[in-house]
């Protein structure tokens, strides 16, 4: 897809159109500052259980542990370029974490598209921190910057030469040809819009923008957020006990939780993202026991119908100005995995459903879900 229309030397999004933010346009100063405000306060209140809470040093500590915590997470664990594992470098200002050979590559697009900071060499500002951790990482930042990806395409890995990469991230992120253009920003401020943030004021949209006719693109709408909570009674795959993490998959799409060790009632509270497309089949959860030695065992899987969900939400197309109120609800039945009815209820603006799946074809275990839509196309 060509992108047509100015140059794009400016940058990008926008998770915050996604997370629908009830921030008004002219507000949009205020609210960046607000977001500041409130990693503040995150990254105090983070410090204060760990009790370490006390002069401005410390707080900085947090803010780096911070970025440690980011980086731990699972789709930060692979380049989101070209996906080479144990990435050393970030775009500060994209918000992604990056291999050291397509970091190359961001570097000569020149820091007004791409400030490549190295994790473990560079000092990082606090604004630095705080915007990589806004942005939410690479499957975050990729869900928009590959959310028109075309079907087929061969992403580079990390064999690819530096031509390959090159062609690529110069078109991910110079182009900007996978992005959902209503998702372009005409700021001329080099600095993203992060996460939490609300529509921009640079935000373009345009009629054309809702003709998704494109061919051979995947149209995707909207973001899924999984929350996956914890895990009870799970098999055991070792001696006594597992080392359980879950995959998600979501037609080619897949995410993981970290492995937490030898437990059997885990607590992940992690939350992956996955982008819906418009054929959106179920969401596929599977439990395995992290194997040191050979390769990890199944623990027991489970589908989500996610239609019960997009159906309540598209019905109900404005959540935020509605009050907390259930809109749907999924229905235990003998041939899905749920222990009870689901309902879908709109909490604080956002659609949300709690989830609690018998694992199938498993002795035992049973997962605890909560899902957070976000709809792309309003
Ligand atoms: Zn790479």
């Amino acid at each position: 897809m060509n992108v047509s229309g100015p140059p794009p030397q400016h940058f990008i999004v926008a998770r915050g159109v996604l997370h629908g933010l009830q921030v008004k346009q002219e507000a949009l100063q205020h609210k960046q500052m607000n977001i500041v405000a409130e990693m503040d306060i995150r990254v105090l209140a983070c410090s204060d259980r760990d009790s370490s809470l006390g002069d401005g040093d410390e707080l900085i500590t947090g803010q780096g542990k911070k970025l440690k915590e980011l980086l731990l997470k699972s789709d930060n664990r692979n380049c989101a370029d070209c996906g080479a594992v144990d990435p050393k470098w970030a775009s500060a200002n994209i918000g992604v974490f990056i291999c050291l050979k397509c970091g190359s590559v961001h570097r000569s697009l020149g820091t007004h598209i791409s400030k490549v900071l190295s994790l473990t060499l560079d000092a990082w500002s606090d604004e630095e921190i705080d915007a990589m951790i806004e942005i939410g990482g690479n499957s975050c930042a990729n869900a928009i910057y590959e959310a028109f990806l075309p079907e087929g395409y061969s992403k580079p890995n990390s064999e690819s030469s530096y031509e390959e990469r090159a062609q690529f991230i110069r078109s991910k992120y110079q182009l900007q040809e996978f992005l959902k253009p209503s998702l372009r920003i005409s700021s001329s401020k080099s600095t993203l819009t992060p996460c939490g943030s609300a529509n921009s004021d640079g935000i373009s949209r345009t009629e054309s923008l809702t003709n998704t006719s494109d061919a051979g693109m995947i149209e995707f709408i909207g973001i899924l957020n999984v929350k996956v909570k914890k895990g009870t009674n799970l098999a055991i795959r070792d001696i006594r006990t597992s080392d359980p993490y879950v995959v998600l998959t979501l037609g080619q799409q897949r995410a993981q939780t970290t492995v937490i060790k030898s437990n059997l009632n885990p607590v992940w509270n992690e939350e992956l993202k996955l982008s819906v497309p418009q054929d959106f089949g179920t969401l596929k959860l599977q439990v395995y026991d992290h194997d040191y030695l050979s390769a990890d065992d199944i623990m027991g899987d489970a589908e989500v119908d996610l239609q019960p969900m997009i159906t309540s939400a598209m019905a109900f197309s404005d959540p935020d100005l509605l009050t907390d109120m259930q809109i749907g609800k999924w229905l235990q039945s003998h041939d899905n995995a749920l222990m009870r009815d689901s309902t879908i209820n709109i909490v604080d603006g956002k659609v949300k459903q709690e989830l609690s799946l018998k694992l199938q074809n498993v002795e035992s275990g049973e997962i605890d879900l909560e899902l957070e839509w976000f709809p792309l196309i309003q």
